[in-house]
């Protein structure tokens, strides 16, 4: 006789229906590997909140949330400083408007394809439910290269790109912000291009330049915010950032503000990176050494391994695209914050950093760990935070930013500062107590994905089938 494990008929059947359901999302979507990811990792988590509440299957909410509300892809011709025509794609994927006008960042990058966007607006709608502000979540961007290009290169294309984009967003609409290759320059240009063409002075994006409508702290949000999460996820655990050592990728933003927010909770951050590759520094990165490295990424626009000339001690390694893992998560360390880019960290990177003795990860950037990697991490006990939980700040801010707009007034420092610091334990507090209720404690992916889903369900179901 052959004995079988039969699962209880309930769960079975939900197994089966986020089957079928992940079957038919492949097959409408199967060139974009990147927004299936996404898709999966947020659907792995739901069987018990679907299961708890039916009505939820019934009013179709998987298949709703993966369609985007809207997608728009348009040209966008400029001309170089050499006189020629140049041909980019512009793209805003305006995902969901359940609790709030669309709200989400722009990325330049030549990697830029309706896929990645498709992955980050799904992620930002959830990301923006955990704000606890009223956000909906959307994603936009191009294909064009800032990097190497002149100013006035790249205020022509910004003037091009929103001469389209303009008619779409609106304060009360959606609410553009930076990404990759869109900091306070691209979002100056960007703003003044709208202004001129809508004759409206209007918080329509954020991010913008302090004189001129910008939030205190903005910049700072999203490495600051993904600071204070990994607090949280540390305090909850009787622990502390003191002395840890720390890995951080990337130069951007976001590293930049995480290396210090590191340094002042007493942690000692020894890496950044950029796409030539990653620096190594065991003494540590401090206050001077950041500021030289934020003039370097910031003004004079020039590469990471210019850091080993200026600081003796630290080493250079370089890229290299044929290795099948990323050397600087083989360093040993307390804690990491990939602050780069998307799947930077893969199954076997999640090992090495394990072996090296990371016990936590904070995700300052969208998705950088694949899902072999996440499932490393949660079973090998690391505290784990997802970039949708930990890189909330950010997009907080901005929220924070568009109040202030609204109301006409400007908060110090210390107040944005204290907001954002709430906001973080909030978005903490509700990822631990829903991982908490559904069964699955300290799995902050659970957390995130359930209580992000949950707020922005109910408001579909309240607004009825739209
Ligand atoms: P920046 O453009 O300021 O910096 C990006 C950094 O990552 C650069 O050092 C860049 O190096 C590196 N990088 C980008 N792409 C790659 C790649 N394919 N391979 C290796 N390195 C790469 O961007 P941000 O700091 O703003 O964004 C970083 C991450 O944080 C992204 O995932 C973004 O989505 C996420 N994020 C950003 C928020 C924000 O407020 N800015 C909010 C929430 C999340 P190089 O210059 O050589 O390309």
């Amino acid at each position: 006789m052959v004995f079988r494990t039969v699962k209880p008929k309930a769960t079975a059947d939900m197994s089966d229906y986020i089957q079928d359901f992940l079957s038919s999302v492949e097959n409408r979507n199967s060139h974009e590997p990147e927004f299936l990811q996404a898709v999966r990792e947020v659907v792995s988590s739901l069987a018990p909140i679907m299961e708890r509440h039916p009505e939820y299957r019934s009013a179709r909410m998987l298949e709703r949330m993966v369609e985007p509300e809207r997608v728009i892809m348009f040209r966008v011709p400029w001309m170089d400083d050499k006189a020629e025509v140049r041909v980019q794609r512009g793209y805003r994927v305006e995902f969901n408007s359940a609790i709030g006008p669309y709200k989400g960042g722009l990325r330049f990058h030549p990697s830029v394809n309706l896929s990645i966007l498709k992955f980050l607006g799904f992620e930002q709608v959830y990301k923006n439910s955990l704000t606890t502000l009223p956000m909906g979540g959307g994603k936009g961007g191009s294909d064009f290269d800032p990097k190497g290009r002149s100013d006035n290169e790249v205020m022509r294309f910004c003037q091009s790109f929103m001469t389209e984009l303009q008619r779409h967003i609106g304060p009360d609409t959606d609410v553009p912000a930076g990404d990759i290759g869109v900091g306070g320059r691209e979002i100056g240009f960007l703003f003044g291009q709208y202004k001129r063409l809508r004759n409206e002075y209007a918080g329509v994006l954020t991010g913008k330049g302090l004189n001129w409508g910008g939030s205190l702290i903005r910049p700072e949000a999203t490495g600051y915010g993904s600071v204070y999460f990994a607090v949280e996820m540390l305090e909850h655990n009787n622990k502390s950032l003191e002395g840890q050592t720390c890995l951080v990728s990337g130069s951007g933003n976001v590293a930049q503000y995480t290396v210090e927010k590191i340094n002042q909770f007493g942690g000692k951050a020894i890496t950044l990176s950029d796409s030539g590759g990653f620096i190594h520094d065991p003494a540590g990165i401090d206050a001077d050494k950041l500021a030289w490295v934020m003039d370097l990424k910031n003004g004079r626009r020039g590469r990471i391994e210019e850091y080993v000339e200026e600081f003796s001690g630290a080493t250079f390694t370089a890229s290299d695209p044929a290795l099948d893992h990323n050397p600087l998560w083989t360093v040993a360390a307390d804690c990491a914050f990939p602050s780069a880019t998307q799947n930077e960290i893969n199954g076997q990177d999640a090992q090495a950093l394990v072996k090296g003795g990371v016990g936590l990860v904070s995700e300052g950037a969208n998705m950088p760990t694949t899902r072999e990697g996440v499932e490393v991490f949660l079973a090998g006990g690391v505290l784990y935070g997802p970039g949708k939980a930990a890189n909330a700040g950010g997009v907080a801010v901005s929220g924070l930013e568009m109040s202030q707009n609204s109301m006409r007034l400007a908060w110090t420092r210390e107040e944005v500062d204290e907001r954002l610091r709430g906001i973080m334990h909030s978005i903490h507090q509700s990822c631990a107590e829903a991982a908490d209720t559904y069964g699955t404690p300290g799995n902050y992916v659970n957390g995130a994905n359930i209580a992000g889903f949950r707020k922005i369900a109910d408001a579909m179901i309240d607004q009825g089938l739209v």
